[in-house]
């Protein structure tokens, strides 16, 4: 959002730069004061040298900055900067990643639309699509995310979104982008994919078909463990402006400015994360597969993996995430766990440490027994989420815990 009257130094065009060199430099708009690093508008209002200003301001709506619920230059240099990496044409930063997926959801739908889903996604959205969408009038309809079949009966009649998640948390099932985008849109449907797991680095579902993408910079964009946020990014300039800016400068979703500077330093040093994370999550996967103490290892580019081919076209890497599932159930992936010395017993996961999650007990807790058997979530189900240290001490550290057991 540059004002004609800043110097064209102050805002550089980085539109010819190579996707890593935009993560260092996209999106940066420089104060009078030319610093270096990104300065942190920490500033809730703007203020205007006259009257006529401010009622200019609001006539011509984003042109200069008004309030930061609206707009703010740090989430503005956020925004542009993963919008210009991932090949958006508009972006809003939220406060987390759930605020960025329940309002591109509830910006689109209304009373008597449909929703189609799959049942493989993180227990938030699950949770926003089952209970809270159909207090609404939505009606969702849920599917087996690698089934294709499903998604062509689903998307047999009229539907207004089609959301998911790929690869699914924590199952790390796989949805066909290109094939389940072109289903939805012969059904009239706006595609939204929470791209949290895959990261920008790994996926780019604009580019098979995507409307609307989510993160969670909670997680990779981050990738540190600090501070929470989110992004919704879209295809569509207009759609982004007309649709989704109204429903979020009016209900309030916004990112706080210093988050905001957090996660655009972290954009700063994403593809380096990613790329190390996935070589280990990758070492850490052929080591668990085949193991004596795992019953079963889920990782998109092992062999074993029903969709590797899948996983091979739209994905330019496993990414960072491993899942497992131990014989002996919840009582043996809690020794498990608590075997462990250096891998952290957390539910977050995108961090520079390694954190192991119990799906079943944790983040997927508050599923019916019967959505938990539908989602895949079992009992003996362990998610790992392979951060930066050295891959040789995480897989020392499962090895020491697996031979314990
Ligand atoms: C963590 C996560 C979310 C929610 O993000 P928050 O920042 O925790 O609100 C949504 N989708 C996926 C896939 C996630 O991993």
């Amino acid at each position: 959002m540059s004002t004609s009257d800043t110097p064209a130094h102050r805002i550089p065009d980085v539109s010819d730069l190579r996707p890593r060199s935009q993560l260092v430099h996209g999106g940066i708009r420089r104060s009078s004061f030319d610093e270096t690093a990104e300065a942190l508008y920490l500033t809730s209002g703007f203020v205007y040298g006259a009257a006529e200003e401010a009622e200019e301001a609001f006539r011509t709506d984003g042109l200069r900055h008004v309030y930061s619920r609206f707009r703010n230059p740090t989430a503005a240099m956020f925004e542009d900067r993963l919008a210009s990496y991932e090949g958006a044409a508009w972006a809003y930063a939220t406060t987390t990643g759930m605020a960025a997926v329940f309002a591109a959801l509830m910006c689109h739908l209304k009373a008597g639309d449909r929703i189609v889903a799959p049942w493989g996604m993180f227990g938030s959205c699950l949770h926003i699509i089952k209970t809270i969408a159909p207090r609404y009038g939505v009606t969702p309809v849920l599917v087996d995310g690698p089934d294709l079949e499903q998604w062509r009966a689903a998307l047999a009649e009229p539907t207004a979104m089609v959301f998911l998640e790929t690869p699914s948390n924590p199952t790390l099932e796989l949805v066909d982008l290109k094939a389940v985008c072109d289903l939805a849109h012969a059904a009239g449907a706006l595609v939204v994919v929470d791209n949290a797991f895959a990261t920008p680095v790994l996926q780019r579902p604009f580019e098979s078909g995507a409307d609307v993408v989510v993160y969670s910079a909670t997680k990779h964009i981050d990738g540190q463990g600090r501070c929470l946020g989110g992004m919704i990014l879209a295809a569509d300039a207009r759609y982004g402006a007309e649709v989704i800016h109204p429903f979020v400068r009016n209900t309030g979703p916004t990112i706080s400015p210093f988050n905001a500077w957090v996660l655009l330093k972290g954009l700063e040093t994403l593809e380096l994360r990613v790329r190390a994370q996935t070589e280990a999550a990758t070492a850490v996967a052929r080591f668990l597969d085949g193991h004596p103490g795992i019953a079963r290892t889920v990782y998109p580019m092992l062999d074993s993996h029903p969709q590797r081919a899948l996983a091979e076209r739209q994905m330019a890497g496993g990414g960072t995430m491993v899942s497992f599932e131990v014989a002996g159930g919840k009582a043996e992936a809690f020794r498990l766990m608590n075997a462990l010395r250096m891998v952290l017993i957390s539910n977050n996961l995108g961090d520079a440490k390694s954190l192991i999650t119990h799906p079943a007990t944790s983040t997927h807790a508050r599923l019916t027994d019967e959505d938990k058997v539908r989602a895949g979530i079992r009992p003996g189900l362990i998610r790992l989420s392979v951060g930066l240290e050295d891959p040789l001490d995480i897989i020392d550290d499962l090895d020491r815990a697996l031979k314990g057991m």
